[in-house]
């Protein structure tokens, strides 16, 4: 028998409150309300994403691409399926074996991928790499399949199947600190822009058994901790929780409903460039082994897009929201008017749309509010006359007189 006590009637009532929103907006309930995903008995654990899902999927991707290409990162793509050899050399199949799924094609087996990295260290290994080339930063948005138990899937939150925001870095040791403050800084502007406050971060060092030497790890590891100190970020130290094969940053955040949720993960790793025997040409022209640094700043896109929506109750932000401007008429007469509007929205890069209906328009806010959608564009005679139209807030407040290119300008700056 457990209890839990409260000090004030206020923490109670607290308490309550937190309890019942969090069934109300539980992920699995507001995505099939929003019409967003669903999961079928066909591919169990497997997400399906519908049309306004999707385009939740590809906000976030398209935010991590521009912030890619912002530092330097390259896209790349590997296959689904690789051989068995492959996941035997990168120690998958030795100790990850029980959560992959295999399969046999012209008598070779084959597994799906759990991890993206083999596949971009085999990238790495196609030609002789020099110190001018590093840091190279392979990212990828790769679908990883991951064998869980039935009784442990739960909507988003865990699933078999799922995209990874990964990258790789392949970097010489005294360029990790250098790419752990671009991480972090990726890190906290994708945070604050997603509507969270600051994570909780944890560095982990060196644990009893662990691979690479001494001074690596105390090289490695002050990278980090330096990183985290240069931009002033707080952080704990857990000591000997690291992997055995590198140190690693931890990051949690903390939703509406106080709940606490590890997203990002920063893995220094020294046992894949050595197993994978991979090195570049160092100034001196020797040739020395490089550094992986494994990089996922929303970790699982499925699992986040399902924090995202518990912590914004359904209500996402203007660049996630998956219709962000609904048009609404005053009278009929302004459908061609209001079709013309919704298309240069579109053009623009806007999400919108425009039904006609012959609702009051009332009935067509009080839809649209339901609807969770930030932007009401709202036309009549008036606007028609002055090529403007009146915007209209999911808070209630109104501007009248605004043009489209107001619009669009805005929306550029909130996407
Ligand atoms: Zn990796």
């Amino acid at each position: 028998i457990s209890g839990i006590v409260f000090w004030t009637a206020e923490e109670l009532a607290d308490y309550e409150r937190i309890q019942e929103e969090r069934i109300k907006y539980d992920h699995r309930r507001l995505g099939k309300q929003m019409d967003l995903f669903s999961f079928h008995d066909e591919g169990v654990g497997f997400p399906f994403f519908h049309p306004h899902g999707k385009r939740i999927i590809n906000a976030l991707t398209s935010h991590m691409r521009t912030l890619h290409r912002m530092h330097g990162y390259e896209e790349v793509s590997t296959p689904t399926m690789l051989s068995d050899e492959l996941w035997k050399q990168s120690g998958h199949y030795a100790h990850y074996r029980q959560n992959m799924y295999f399969c046999d094609i012209d008598e070779k087996s084959y597994a799906v991928k759990p991890m993206n990295c083999p596949g971009a260290i085999l990238i790495y290994k196609t030609r002789p790499r020099s110190y001018r080339e590093l840091p190279l930063k392979l990212a990828e948005f790769g679908h990883v399949h991951r064998h869980e138990l039935s009784g442990v899937l739960h909507g988003l939150m865990r699933v078999r199947a799922f995209t990874q925001d990964d990258a790789h870095i392949f970097c010489m040791p005294n360029q990790i600190e250098q790419e752990i403050r671009t991480i972090l800084s990726l890190i906290e502007t994708t945070l604050t822009k997603a509507g969270f406050g600051k994570p909780t971060i944890a560095v982990s060092t060196k644990p009893e058994s662990a691979m690479g030497s001494d001074s690596l790890w105390e090289q490695a590891t002050n990278a980090l901790t330096s990183a985290l100190d240069s931009l002033e970020m707080p952080y704990t130290i857990k000591p000997g929780e690291g992997a055995f094969y590198g140190p690693k940053i931890e990051i949690v955040i903390k939703d509406s409903m106080e709940r606490e949720w590890q997203c990002g993960t920063i893995q220094v790793d020294f046992f894949q460039p050595e197993n994978f025997d991979i090195h570049y040409v160092a100034s001196s022209g020797e040739r020395e082994r490089p550094v992986i640094i494994h990089q996922a700043i929303f970790g699982s896109l499925e699992r986040f897009l399902a924090i995202l929506l518990e912590h914004h109750k359904g209500t996402l932000p203007f660049w996630l929201a998956p219709v962000q401007a609904r048009v609404l008429t005053i009278t009929d007469a302004c459908a061609s008017y209001a079709e013309k509007i919704k298309k240069e929205l579109i053009a623009a890069g806007i999400r919108a749309e425009y039904t006609p209906s012959s609702d009051p328009l009332s009935g067509q806010i009080k839809t649209a509010q339901q609807d969770r959608i930030p932007w009401m564009i709202v036309v009549g005679a008036k606007e028609v006359a002055a090529e403007t139209v009146t915007l209209r807030t999911l808070d209630g407040k109104q501007e009248f007189g605004i043009s489209v290119a107001t619009l669009i300008e805005r929306a550029r700056t909130l996407s």
